[in-house]
């Protein structure tokens, strides 16, 4: 096979098995709307390679305009799409107007004023600019893992070799001749290298990508209690441990609070299955917004929540869980189903006393928790380890709560 005819065949293979590859993904994921907008990408990619290479009985205006205009739509659709994913504002505006200026001025050299180096510049500053803004819009995402940090890089590379590559080709093809075969050109070589290497360096980028965003979702999953949104107990041990950490020197005060719905099971009976859960996932949201943030918030089992607290102490661990209490006698739960009744809960308090494990304190405040229920529900109780003279402790006392 003629060696050019070998490269010219060469880009829309490879764009076209990169985008059925983003294309068979989001076809598994099909919420993920930018692996979609990947694949249809690289499918512009190679339909413009397609045309740039074999005119299929086009004039030549036409199939150049047609081919590059495809080139524009493909970076204008990798933008969206990695942008997109990070979550932030797409620059529409800057990068249609990047892509129209370039193909504004293309159009002009290549049908009022043929210019076979004018449109070279034409198309590559345009397409460059595009992955300016596709870099700098990267860069303000909150969170970049080396895979996002590697994209930047890779568009800023990419940037550089679309403006450097026409000031060479300036440079080296000066007489150049509208006559001479554009597919044998060094231009056209060098063009169909770099967009390969480009193009499966940052198609790789995207399928890590893909794949890390894949592990993030699996990772989240298996600490996210499904029903309420709160991390399950797995979660919430891999959330707390690090206040754990026994090589913090000075240790912060930490506070745990255990709530267990009342007579839950009679929610169930008496309301069926479907209100219990609509019980449990209003409780969640009432613990949400109690803590505010600050505090990490599990369901640790059926209808048993747990709140740790980080810099609170055992008094403002009691004033939370009172507070909690409090909201739910005043109905804060009502509207979930009309004749459903009053809900209540009763809590187990502790916070924690020197270098106390997690488990530890957790068997504290469960301790009180159970003594809040032996006590009649729907009420407090607080458990604190006290200091004997110098000699510490194993002195616990249960004190009433409301
Ligand atoms: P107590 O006041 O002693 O806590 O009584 P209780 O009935 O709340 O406690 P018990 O442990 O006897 O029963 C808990 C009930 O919670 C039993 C189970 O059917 C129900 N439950 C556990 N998980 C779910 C859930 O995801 N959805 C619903 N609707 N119910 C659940
Ligand atoms: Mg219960
Ligand atoms: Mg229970």
């Amino acid at each position: 096979m003629d060696q050019s005819l070998f490269i010219s065949l060469l880009n829309p293979a490879v764009s076209g098995m990169l985008s059925l590859a983003f294309l068979v993904i989001w076809a598994a994921k099909r919420e993920h709307r930018h692996v979609l907008l990947l694949g249809l990408c690289y499918l512009c990619v190679g339909a413009g390679f397609v045309l740039q290479g074999f005119s299929l009985g086009m004039p030549f205006e036409a199939a150049k305009f047609l081919s590059n205009l495809l080139f524009f739509c493909a970076v204008f659709l990798l933008a969206r799409a990695v942008i997109a994913r990070q979550a932030l504002r797409v620059p529409v505006f800057r990068l249609a107007a990047c892509g129209i200026a370039g193909m504004a001025v293309f159009s002009w050299f290549l049908f009022l004023q043929p210019d076979f180096v004018a449109r070279i510049f034409a198309v590559n500053y345009g397409l460059g600019a595009m992955c300016v803004v596709i870099a700098l819009s990267l860069r303000k995402a909150r969170k970049l893992a080396f895979v996002d940090r590697l994209l930047i890089w890779l568009a800023a590379l990419r940037a550089l070799d679309f403006f450097i590559r026409p000031v060479v080709v300036a440079l080296f093809e000066n007489g150049h001749s509208e006559q001479m075969p554009y597919i044998t050109s060094a231009y056209w070589l060098t063009t169909s290298l770099s967009v390969i290497l480009f193009s499966v360096l940052i198609a790789l980028t995207l399928l890590t990508t893909v794949a890390f965003d894949a592990m993030q979702e699996l990772r989240i999953q298996s600490r996210t209690d499904a029903l309420s949104g709160l991390l399950n107990r797995r979660g919430f041990e891999e959330e707390t441990a690090p206040f754990f950490d026994q090589t913090k020197r000075k240790p912060l005060p930490l506070g745990l609070v255990l709530a267990d719905l009342d007579h839950f099971k009679l929610v169930n009976d008496r309301h069926g299955h479907a209100v219990g859960d609509a019980v449990i996932t209003a409780f969640a949201s009432l613990l949400r917004q109690a803590g505010a943030g600050k505090a990490i918030i599990g369901r640790t089992g059926g209808e048993e929540f747990a709140v740790f607290m980080p810099q609170c102490d055992l008094g403002a661990s009691r004033l939370f869980a009172e507070g909690l209490r409090a909201a739910l006698s005043t109905g804060a739960l009502e509207g979930v189903t009309p004749d459903l009744g009053l809900v209540t809960c009763s809590f187990g308090v502790a916070a924690r006393a020197g270098d106390e494990s997690l488990a530890a304190l957790f068997k504290r405040a469960d301790d009180a928790l159970m003594q809040a229920k032996r006590a009649g529900r729907d009420r407090v109780r607080v458990t604190y380890i006290r200091s004997e003279g110098d000699s510490p402790i194993d002195v616990r006392e249960w004190r009433a709560g409301t």
